[in-house]
């Protein structure tokens, strides 16, 4: 804001104006503040795994040093400890790649229903594995944006991951996790909680029509998110209930990543979960994320 004020010659000694300027830092400060509490963070996971690793070393130089069997066992631990780091390190490299392409908005034109395929296909042994089952659909009708391939792909494997780890059935049973794809606002989740973006506010948003948007959905039947938890599940290293999610290999980046890639594609997500019945993440794009004045991508 600039201001101009007229000065009073008899207490400045001259007529004239003074120009003012007030700048608005509170979003720059913000942006600072979580960088460095992103740092902070960063370096907090990093060092935990390290730390054991050097307790681990030192414990195999000293007493264990002849017993096989906890060397066994301790280099087992290392090798967890070191697994995960790579997976962090893996993420946080992702999550700046994102950063610094920044600008460079995505362009190819990319099919949702293509994506959700290739996902299921490749994480079919992962469920398996798992003691899940992938299902597919409905993948009806070709859901066509522009974006970035292999960020959708991404998007769609991360949910799926989740699916698989946390979506667990409350009796045990194996889990089914559902993948669909569709256009205009999805079959919304029954008496689901809520959080994140509605179909609408994601138009508004992207300047298009409601019924203009595509998604990909991920379900689950597993415990579903606790409605305290589900405004923060994608906020950066946000993991619910630390110890069951070290434990299955999380590194609290994994939504953080996805809701960065949506929103390089000027989309949204909508969450929803419901006590024992399940989550569902629902990714919503417009069909272009160009000007106006280009082409959109036909269907
Ligand atoms: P992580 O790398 O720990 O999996 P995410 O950012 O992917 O991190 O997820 C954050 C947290 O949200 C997880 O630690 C988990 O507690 C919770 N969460 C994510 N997806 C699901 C799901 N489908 N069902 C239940 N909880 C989930």
């Amino acid at each position: 804001l600039f201001y101009v004020v007229p000065l009073d010659p008899e207490h400045s000694g001259t007529d004239g104006e003074m120009l003012i300027m007030v700048r608005d830092r509170t979003e720059q400060r913000k942006l600072e503040r979580m960088r460095t509490d992103f740092i902070a963070n960063a370096g907090h996971e990093l060092r935990t795994p390290l730390t054991s690793i050097l307790g681990f070393i030192e414990t195999l130089q000293g007493h264990a040093k002849d017993d096989p069997d906890a060397r066994e066992r301790f280099l087992k631990i290392m090798q967890a400890q070191t697994e995960r780091m790579l997976r962090l390190v893996k993420d946080l490299v992702s999550l700046s790649a994102l950063e610094l392409n920044e600008r460079r908005l995505p362009e190819d034109v990319v099919d949702l229903r293509e994506v959700a395929e290739t996902v299921c296909e490749m994480m079919d042994p992962v469920a398996k594995n798992a003691g899940a089952e992938m299902v597919p659909g409905p993948l009806d009708g070709p859901a066509r944006i522009t974006g970035d391939r292999d960020q959708l792909i991404q998007v769609a494997q991360n949910l799926v991951d989740n699916a698989l780890k946390y979506g667990e059935r409350p009796d045990g049973t194996p889990t089914k996790v559902h993948v669909s794809v569709g256009r205009g606002p999805s079959l919304a989740f029954e008496n689901a909680d809520r959080s994140g973006d509605s179909p609408e506010q994601i138009a508004v948003r992207a300047g298009c029509r409601p019924d203009d948007l595509r998604f990909i959905r991920v379900r689950d039947e597993g415990p579903g998110i606790d409605r305290n938890d589900l405004p923060r599940v994608t906020e950066r290293f946000y993991r619910i209930d630390v110890e069951r999610s070290s434990a299955k290999k999380g590194t609290g980046l994994g939504l953080a990543i996805v809701k960065h890639i949506v929103g390089r594609h000027r989309g949204g997500i909508q969450i929803e979960s419901a006590e024992n019945r399940g989550a569902a993440f629902t990714c919503y794009f417009p069909p272009q994320v160009h000007s106006e004045a280009e082409a959109p991508a036909q269907d």
